[in-house]
């Protein structure tokens, strides 16, 4: 086998075939995988991780997403939504500890209100900043006018996962109805890509009814769609959430941890100078998960600079790591984490996309 997968990752185009072999290597073969990805990270990337400070600024959400502990339909948990000036002052924390970006991130929910805020919130970041803090949106589904909007007021990069992108999956995992339409996510991701932000993307692993050939399928979509950034992590089952009924099918959680340690490393030598995101979920199922994703392809870590007495409220799964911490915790923790990946926190850079940028130079070229 081991010779057949030293020539299989010769290759840095991959078919569909070739990822599921990937996806289901172990032993020697897995050791062989994670060491060619990071020799990729190596040279295109550098030993290097950037924060971005994560204010997870609400949980209140308008969607019903079957997965999810924030969904609305879930009456067992207290909405929150930090004010302008909470907010600010996260902002702040990671503008004076040098973090070069922060990420702002909720449930879901549009309407002018929304749009306002966010871009009101956007202006006051970049003023107390001097411009120098880099900013990721993720607050989901929005109209182009919105996102435009909120890129001419200073944010550069969003992540909007597409959860699954196998269409007939995608369906059970989301209520069947216009609010969870699967066209629509795809449609928004085009429109912030072509508005020109940094696009992330990403899916959730080791959900039910998932196949080996869809997680290979949505590799493709990433490479295909050309995406600059991608956060993916394990699924991780919530009680209070209807797909809970599906947990004896699940496999088992250290399963889908590895399987992601795979999508990442798999994902970096196909899109070798992206930004990928060590998703907080893999630190719920592996005290030192993050690290170990960095190590073999990561390079982006989301300290979690949520004020501690709403972080018990976004709980997107159970287990959810971190909820008692204080953000100076997160950082003297991350620190030194990341050290013990023989990785180091670039401080005071935005550290964007290098795809970004060369995608950028040849799509210029061709104008
Ligand atoms: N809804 C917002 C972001 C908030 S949730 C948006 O789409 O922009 C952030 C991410 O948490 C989701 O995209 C989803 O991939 C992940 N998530 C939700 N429930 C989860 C679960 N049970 N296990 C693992 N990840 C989950």
């Amino acid at each position: 086998m081991t010779s057949a997968i030293i020539d299989l990752l010769k290759q840095d185009q991959f078919f569909k075939k070739d990822i599921i072999r990937l996806l289901e290597t172990h032993g020697e073969d897995r050791t062989l995988l994670f060491k060619k990805s990071a020799e990729v990270k190596e040279k295109y990337i550098g030993n290097k991780v950037w924060f971005r400070g994560l204010i997870e600024f609400s949980n209140i959400c308008g969607k019903d997403c079957l997965y999810c502990g924030i969904r609305k339909g879930n009456k067992n948990l207290t909405r929150y939504n930090l004010s302008d000036d909470e907010i600010l002052a996260a902002a702040r924390f990671a503008y004076n500890n040098k973090y070069g970006s922060i990420a702002l991130q909720s449930g879901e929910l549009e309407g002018s209100f929304v749009a306002e805020r966010i871009e009101n919130l956007l202006n006051k970041i970049k003023e107390l900043s001097h411009g120098e803090l880099g900013i990721t949106l993720s607050v989901g589904e929005q109209e182009p006018e919105v996102y435009k909007k909120w890129y001419d007021a200073g944010a550069h990069r969003y992540l909007l996962r597409v959860e699954a992108t196998n269409e007939a999956l995608y369906r059970k995992i989301h209520p069947d109805d216009s609010k969870h339409n699967f066209r629509r996510r795809l449609d928004c991701l085009k429109s912030l890509q072509d508005i020109g932000y940094q696009t992330g993307t990403g899916v959730m692993i080791g959900l039910p009814f998932q196949t080996m050939a869809d997680l290979a399928d949505d590799l493709l979509y990433m490479k295909e769609f050309n995406i600059d950034m991608c956060g993916m992590g394990p699924y991780i089952e919530h009680a209070d959430t209807p797909l809970i009924e599906h947990s004896g099918t699940l496999l088992p959680l250290k399963e889908r941890f590895d399987l992601t340690l795979k999508m990442i490393a798999i994902l970096r030598i196909m899109m070798k100078d992206i930004n990928i995101v060590a998703a907080t979920a893999l630190q719920a199922i592996d005290p030192i998960g993050r690290e170990k994703a960095v190590k073999i392809g990561a390079n982006i870590l989301m300290p979690n600079i949520t004020p501690g007495k709403y972080r018990d409220s976004y709980k997107l799964y159970d287990n959810k790591p971190c909820t008692d911490d204080s953000a100076e915790d997160c950082q003297s923790c991350l620190e030194a984490r990341v050290s013990l990946a023989d990785a180091v926190v670039v401080y005071g850079e935005w550290g964007d996309s290098k795809h970004y940028s060369e995608r950028r130079n040849i799509q210029a070229g061709k104008d």
